[in-house]
């Protein structure tokens, strides 16, 4: 059995809790690792080991910081698909999926490289008579990473690369679930010259999650998660405080207008749906048909889900794997039944489903509801699973108002040859990220990702220009160089 280690201070460390979780491969449901679950002592350790690195880091030259982030990313690209090789087998997405997670993980690296323009400051000649002001950005300090399972390399790829590009020392707490990935980012890193301490992996669970929130040495918290985790991890955060960058969960709906090229929105829906087992956070799991065209989509959506490829690792015919773990699968299957029982139309039931050759692997086929009503659990719920629900609605201006209901507000999309339509949801939608034709639309790494009501807590969104802002501090300097003796000035100075 495989023992996975902490990573604090360049070095892997022996978990001293005795306490440890399972790793499981979900395609076979056999336990392929046990990672440790630290106690406060170890997180005390990362963080002691980030705080010790951070002055010598933060006085690296951006330029120098860059160059390390450019050999990283080299890295990175020549072992990608040994990283996509180990994310599928622990999380359970297929291996081509697992590729594009790394590619988009990447990017948001390829964006830091361009810290020393990204850090560029303001200045201001002659804010009054011979004086002059600039403002800059200084790193917070130790910061901290805590990240959810289903993207074990791209979700802490939003933090880290931006978080110590900028001049932080950082401490990740990846998903216990699937840890291994943030253990091979650590070689790389370390590899492409990254002085030891400036990147810290302690595993964990609410024991170790408590223990970096409380922390006096951890400045500021990027999180990615459910949302009643993540409301906590805000409100305590802040309390100790701490900047809180905090994501939550999902539930996007992806808007069918009767215009629409049907094949179009049916093959997004597809992908968007039951890719990676509907487990992102930015997956459709509501399909708003508009008018007229609910029973050609229904009809459409369930004649394609039910030749949808299932399959394991690099099968290159896979489109959908397994489920992370049978407990979740289990929850999944639940909420199928909820479905059910409050009278939504189960019309792909995926429930039976087993692989052949991986009878133990925690599968779950394709499921499709209609008539689902927004008073019922699966539509207000994440379901986190490749469950798509169907409700149909008379008019675009009911869609609008449905959507702008729910709790969640993560990401959405219209799918629509009416620019006029198109703008107006642009505009009048209170969600995050809206795609226009574009089922999933997260931005690239030099904008910003980010939700909008309980999909997001905390003022900042990740990476791009707002990962800059979340991990540095803004200091305005006022500078005069009189030739004369200046007298006492006793009123609110203000600039002549
Ligand atoms: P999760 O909330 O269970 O876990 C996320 C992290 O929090 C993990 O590192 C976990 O160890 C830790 N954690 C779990 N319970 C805790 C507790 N009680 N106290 C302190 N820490 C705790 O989420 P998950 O199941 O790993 O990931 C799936 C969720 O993440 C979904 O809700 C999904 O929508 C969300 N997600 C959101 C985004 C986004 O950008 N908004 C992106 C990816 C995933």
């Amino acid at each position: 059995m495989h023992i996975l280690s902490h990573y604090i201070d360049g070095q892997p460390v022996q978990g001293q809790s005795g306490r440890f979780g399972d790793v499981f491969n979900p395609a076979s449901g056999e336990v392929v690792a046990r990672v440790p679950l630290a106690r406060p002592e170890e997180v005390d350790e990362a963080v002691a080991a980030a705080r010790a690195a951070f002055p010598a880091w933060a006085a690296t030259p951006p330029l120098k910081r860059a160059r390390i982030l450019f050999r990283f990313k080299a890295l990175l690209e020549a072992r990608q698909r040994d990283l996509a090789r180990l994310i599928s087998s622990e999380h359970g997405k297929v291996v081509s999926d697992a590729l594009g997670e790394v590619t988009r993980g990447l990017e948001v690296a390829e964006f830091a490289c361009g810290i020393p323009q990204l850090l560029k400051g303001e200045f201001t000649e002659e804010v009054g008579s011979g004086i002059d002001s600039h403002a800059l950005r200084q790193p917070l300090g130790v910061v901290a990473g805590i990240t959810p399972f289903n993207f074990p390399a791209m979700v802490p790829m939003w933090m880290f690369p931006v978080a110590i590009a900028c001049g932080n020392t950082f401490v990740l707490k990846p998903s216990e679930r699937d840890p291994s990935a943030a253990l091979f980012l650590a070689d790389l890193l370390k590899e492409a010259g990254l002085p030891n301490g400036v990147f810290n992996v302690v595993h964990g669970d609410k024991v170790a999650v408590d223990a970096l929130l409380v922390h006096p040495d951890v400045t500021a918290v990027s999180f990615v998660g459910s949302t009643p985790i993540a409301r906590y991890i805000y409100e305590t955060g802040a309390r100790h405080g701490k900047r809180v960058q905090a994501l939550g969960g999902a539930k996007n709906h992806l808007v069918v207008m009767p215009d629409t090229d049907l094949d179009q929105a049916v093959e997004a829906l597809m992908g968007a749906a039951y890719g990676s087992a509907g487990e992102r956070c930015m997956a459709i799991s509501v399909a708003v048909a508009v008018g007229d065209v609910a029973d050609r989509l229904v009809e459409r959506l369930a004649e394609r889900a039910r030749q949808l490829k299932i399959g394991i690792g690099d099968d290159p015919a896979a489109e959908m794997g397994p489920l992370v773990t049978r407990q979740h699968r289990d929850k999944v299957v639940g909420y199928v039944e909820s479905g059910v029982r409050e009278g939504a139309r189960l019309v792909v039931d995926g429930r039976d489903y087993r692989h052949p050759g991986a009878e133990g692997g925690f599968f779950l086929g394709p499921c499709l509801f209609d008539h689902v009503q927004p008073e019922m659990t699966i539509y207000r719920e994440e379901i986190f699973g490749p469950v798509l629900a169907v409700v149909r609605v008379a008019t675009f201006q009911d869609a609008v108002e449905l959507i702008n209901r729910h709790e969640f507000a993560n990401g959405t999309s219209v799918f629509t040859r009416s620019g006029g339509i198109a703008r107006e949801f642009a505009h009048r939608i209170q969600v995050g990220m809206v795609g226009i034709n574009v089922p999933i639309p997260v931005p690239m790494a030099f904008h910003s990702f980010g939700g909008w009501k309980a999909s997001l807590f905390g003022d900042h969104h990740m990476h791009g220009p707002e990962g800059v802002r979340f991990y540095t501090r803004m200091k305005t300097i006022t500078s005069r160089w009189p030739e004369e003796r200046l007298s006492a000035e006793f009123v609110m100075p203000t600039m002549k």
